[in-house]
């Protein structure tokens, strides 16, 4: 199976979900299409390999280049342009190398890759066509040689509030969110990183519908790209943050996370500090982040101040204890400007008992961060309930008596379900 593509294969034999706690028939983070958390068959057919496209109808006509197929579990769709490059997934100063060469081979001058660039990173253009001081054969060629599309809007809710959700579809017909939240002066943008999610965490309605693929660089951009021009033209203004808290645990895909956080800051000149990546505790992705020249900043899916609770809520935590998760938030701090926030969503009965809250004040204290209490947005596969206001209250009273800076959150966009992996709050957490 080995979907993760950086080793964080937290389902299947030997992942924490192989030990899940409560493990129901239809359990949190299985694998879509039937690979739960014992090893199984493979769950559809792989598309080349095993379907003679040929012998392929859909309804009564023949199965064409674009079509998409469902076999009953799982969406695959032909890619009608194998060979194109895809501009969107490339760092800046790759595209442009392979611009240059574009344009070296067409005999025309090298200011054409920085037009190329200006157009895709400052006018966010989203097709050659649009690249006007080109020449049309220019245009064309590029259009033969580099992909920009990536993705398109397949539903836009816009809620009472402001809050915006766009569904996006991707070319082989997956389908992911992004979340726009005006508050004041900011507009922040909240945008997934997979499609679906493996870790599992059994209060996250992403977490159990499964896992369907990791994205790629460019298609964690383009929701950028695109979520900016909407708001763009609805009088939005620009979007000012950025937050990897939609679907999936982007650490578990730093593949495509990584080089998405550079496009973003070098190309479409988003600063490091007003791009914040969540995670819910992979420590190999902690460090790698802390490395980084940029000070993005994090935040961590806390939850539960230690085991047993947090392994309850979170499968990961068997393969990242929360004290290796520590171990590499205290270096991802001492890296030095950078903010650590926690998330801590508050489930009546479960994780607010203010007995928790000396603990959950200790962890944050020691790193200097802030907590944002969150309460609990109810999903359908369990029957928990958000902590009563009096008892979020407290609990950050108690937080606060200790010296931690902490907010409750308020859920925005009810009206929308604008539950962007459930959590708009840090959205609203004063940046530098
Ligand atoms: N995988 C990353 C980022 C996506 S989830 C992570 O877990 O951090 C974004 C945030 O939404 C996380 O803090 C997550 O704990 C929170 N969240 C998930 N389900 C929720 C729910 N039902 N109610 C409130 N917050 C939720
Ligand atoms: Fe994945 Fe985050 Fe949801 Fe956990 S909370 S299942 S890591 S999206």
């Amino acid at each position: 199976m080995g979907y993760s593509m950086l080793g964080e294969r937290v389902g299947g034999g030997g992942g924490p979900r192989s030990t899940g706690n409560d493990s129901p028939a239809r359990g949190p983070g299985r694998l879509r299409g039937g690979a739960g958390p014992e090893p199984g068959p493979e769950p559809f057919p792989t598309f080349r390999s095993k379907v003679n496209v040929a012998k392929l109808t859909l309804g009564n006509r023949p199965f064409k280049q674009g079509d998409t197929l469902t076999d009953g579990m799982e969406k695959r769709t032909r890619n009608p342009e194998p060979q194109r490059t895809h501009a969107l997934d490339l760092e800046p100063p790759r595209l442009r190398e392979e611009l240059s060469r574009h344009f070296r081979s067409r005999h025309q001058p090298d200011y054409r890759a920085d037009q190329v660039l200006r157009w895709i990173y400052e006018s966010m253009a989203v097709s050659f066509q649009e690249m006007t001081n080109l020449p049309l054969a220019e245009r064309e060629a590029l259009d033969e040689t580099f992909h920009l599309q990536e993705l398109r809007a397949a539903r836009t809710s816009r809620a009472r509030d402001g809050t915006v959700k766009h569904l996006w579809e991707l070319e082989d017909g997956q389908l992911v969110e992004s979340v726009l939240i005006p508050s004041g002066s900011r507009l922040t943008l909240c945008i997934s990183s997979q499609a679906g999610c493996a870790m599992g965490c059994t209060f996250c309605a992403t977490g159990w519908a499964g896992f369907d693929r990791q994205l790629r660089a460019g298609e964690i951009v383009a929701q950028y790209r695109e979520a900016s021009r909407w708001a763009r033209e609805n009088d939005y203004g620009a979007v000012s943050n950025v937050v990897y808290m939609g679907m999936g645990e982007p650490l578990a895909n730093r593949k495509a996370v990584f080089p998405s956080l550079t496009i973003l800051n070098q190309g479409f000149g988003l600063g490091a500090r007003k791009i914040t990546v969540s995670t819910v505790g992979v420590v190999p992705g902690i460090l790698e982040l802390a490395r980084r020249p940029e000070q993005f900043e994090l935040a961590l899916s806390l939850h539960a101040p230690g085991s047993p609770l947090r392994r309850e809520l979170i499968p990961l935590e068997k393969r990242y204890p929360l004290s290796e998760v520590m171990d590499a938030l205290r270096t991802f701090a001492e890296a030095g400007g950078r903010r650590i926030t926690f998330e801590y969503t508050m489930i009546d009965g479960v994780n607010d008992a203010l007995e928790l809250a000396p603990k959950v004040a200790e962890l944050a204290g020691e790193l200097r961060a802030f907590v944002n209490l969150i309460p609990f947005n109810p999903i359908p596969y369990r029957d928990w309930r958000p902590s009563p206001r009096p008892r979020i209250q407290a609990f950050r009273k108690a937080l606060e008596d200790r010296g931690i800076t902490a907010m409750v959150r308020e859920p925005r966009g009810r009206d929308i379900e604008a539950a962007c992996g459930q959590l708009r709050a840090l959205a609203e957490t004063p940046t530098g």
